[in-house]
């Protein structure tokens, strides 16, 4: 992408002629990927990352490269990596599943009152993070400080925007040069993920229903059985692009080995018991996020000893 196009927060690829991937940087103030499509006559936003900042990036590209401004948003799930840049398209219509509306209502209000409350206690978390670093100049480390300190940027002014339209099961978009389709399969990796196909081109926009070379995160929420019940189903469409929520775009492939990792760590995490010290599979050894594997590990063990 030419320099024009270029932001701290994330590295713009066309995946072709219209479509946008917007793929999130270490340590910067996306966390999560977005992107976006022209319609022709209309643009979509997918994805909306973490602050502000990224999102005032990604809306200025997009406007450059369509001409326009976004006309819709869309927010794939609730997470706050896909919804904390909605303010800066207070005017688009923002768009999410209903029940995905619901939740960012339910949880966001106390969570980001609670963080803007403690931004000193964030402040005091970054200098000892510093100190740290001085002593071992770790680049994760470098990444966590960053990240934070966009966080901590974003914090004085941030402010929940909610969807004005909410959708049950899928909507269209008929552009004057392509049409899309919205739609969502339910709830694996959240309450309700959204995705966002564009047929022409065969492109499908997964949220975080799809991880590329880094470890697919696993929430409270999450249902790894529904979640790769719904991968099943996805895996029968015409798809040629996979964009993920976190990692590179990928592929079929790249969700087979999704539907993979999540059979067996769920076999994993009901033969090995509690406290028991697993490794990453040497297949899973060069994704990203490693310490996810652990996570997901004592998440899924609480979950079958809530079962
Ligand atoms: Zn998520």
């Amino acid at each position: 992408m030419t320099e024009k196009y270029l932001s701290k927060h994330f590295d713009l690829e066309k995946i072709c002629e219209g479509v946008y991937a917007a793929i999130a940087k270490d340590g910067g103030g996306s966390v999560a990927n977005a992107g976006f499509v022209d319609l022709g006559n209309q643009t979509i936003i997918f994805d909306t990352f973490n602050t502000q900042q990224a999102a005032e990036d990604l809306k200025s590209i997009a406007e450059k490269i369509t001409n326009r401004p976004a006309d819709w948003v869309i927010n794939s799930h609730w997470h706050g990596d896909h919804i904390r840049g909605n303010q800066v398209f207070e005017n688009s219509c923002i768009i999410s599943s209903q029940l995905t509306y619901e939740k960012m209502k339910e949880i966001h209000p106390s969570r980001i009152s609670q963080q803007k409350q403690d931004i000193q206690g964030l402040k005091n978390y970054i200098e000892s993070l510093l100190e740290k670093y001085t002593q071992n100049n770790d680049a994760s480390l470098e990444n966590q400080i960053n990240f934070l300190r966009e966080m901590g940027a974003s914090l004085p002014t941030l402010e929940l925007v909610l969807p004005q339209l909410t959708y049950k099961n899928e909507m269209i978009f008929h552009g004057s040069k392509r049409s899309v389709k919205l739609f969502t399969l339910g709830g694996g990796h959240s309450f309700c993920d959204s995705l966002l196909y564009v047929p022409d081109d065969q492109v499908l926009f997964m949220g975080d229903l799809l991880f590329v070379d880094c470890h697919p995160s696993f929430f409270d929420e999450s249902s790894p059985k529904k979640w790769v019940h719904i991968l099943k189903q996805l895996d029968s469409m015409d798809i040629e692009y996979a964009f993920p929520g976190h990692g590179p775009v990928g592929t079929k492939a790249d969700l087979r080995k999704v539907i993979d990792y999540i059979n067996e760590i769920m076999v994993i995490a009901e033969e090995t018991n509690r406290d028991e010290e697993v490794n990453v599979p040497s297949k899973y050894q060069n994704w990203r996020s490693p310490e996810i594997y652990e996570q997901n590990i004592n998440r899924l063990r609480e979950l079958n000893r809530l079962l």
